[in-house]
């Protein structure tokens, strides 16, 4: 079993480098806890991924980054590498865990919703309407405040991918976006094979960083694919060399279907923590 995940591609403040490095540990911990139980790798990646959502300090969920009304607009996604079911949710902004929601249109006849009506789709799964504001926190108002003056481009984004007891493989990634984005603008994360993708006997991976070019590279799809005649981190390497030729950087975490956990990045820095039944370690580099 493994469990692997980031929280997000791009330079953290050395004010924060402590709050970061506990949080993806909490998260991969409360993943470990989900695979130790039995639970699926879908199971664990999904616990996971709702630890950073509710943690302020992350990209996603409370405290993700707000667009250019002020407001913050989610993207999640989750796939199943054992059936290559893919669920996503782009634009949300009443939810309080979206990678919840995306697991729900997983498992509807959609792949991907977005704006009010994923919303609505939302209250017809049972999940309660959550206030806006209550998703703007005063550090995501101060950080769009200030890239708003400087014009500068932050990212940062939340993931996990874990390989649980019976094989299974499993991607799933949540963020607020890019700050100060266009009202409606959707980025790599909630697209399959973009920001998140597993397949069956392969790998899983989730990806962070400038979505625009790591959707056109498709990054996870990309690194995923290669694991076929490469090695991890030379897929890994390769598709993250493409999205920086087309002008993006990023980050990507994978898991081998023989459970290696790897990642590589481009960015200034990404933080990351992961498990497996012999080895355990986190960092933020
Ligand atoms: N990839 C995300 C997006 O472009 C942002 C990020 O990872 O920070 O929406």
């Amino acid at each position: 079993m493994v469990i692997l995940v980031h929280g997000g591609a791009g330079r953290v403040p050395e004010a924060l480098r402590e709050v970061v490095l506990e949080g993806v540990q909490r998260a991969r911990d409360e993943g470990w806890r989900v695979l130790r139980q039995g639970g699926s790798a879908m199971d664990a990646v999904v616990a996971a991924v709702k630890v950073m959502e509710d943690d302020p300090v992350f990209n996603a969920g409370t405290g993700a980054a707000l667009n250019r009304a002020g407001a913050a607009e989610l993207d999640a996604a989750v796939m199943d590498g054992e059936t290559l079911a893919f669920g996503g949710v782009a634009a949300v902004r009443d939810v309080k865990n979206p990678i919840e929601l995306a697991r729900e249109v997983m498992n509807s006849e959609h792949i991907l919703l977005c704006g009010e009506g994923a919303s609505a789709f939302a209250r017809e799964r049972g999940i309660p309407h959550h206030p806006p504001s209550l998703l703007v926190t005063e550090h995501a108002l101060a950080r769009w405040r200030e890239v708003r003056k400087k014009g500068l481009k932050t990212s940062g984004t939340v993931g996990a991918v874990a390989l649980d007891g019976q094989g299974r493989l499993a991607a799933a990634t949540s963020t607020g976006g890019i700050v100060d984005k266009r009202v409606g603008r959707i980025g790599d994360t909630p697209l399959v094979g973009a920001g998140t993708y597993a397949e069956k006997g392969l790998g899983a991976a989730s990806a962070t960083g400038e979505g625009e070019f790591l959707a056109r590279a498709l990054v996870t799809y990309r690194s995923v694919s290669a694991l076929r005649h490469q090695e991890p981190k030379d897929a890994l390497f390769e598709a993250l060399a493409l999205a920086k030729a087309l002008g993006g950087e990023g980050g990507i975490i994978l898991v081998t279907a023989d459970g290696r956990p790897v990642w590589h990045r481009t960015s200034p820095q990404m933080s990351f923590a992961f498990r497996s039944d012999d080895d355990e370690g986190a960092g933020l580099e």
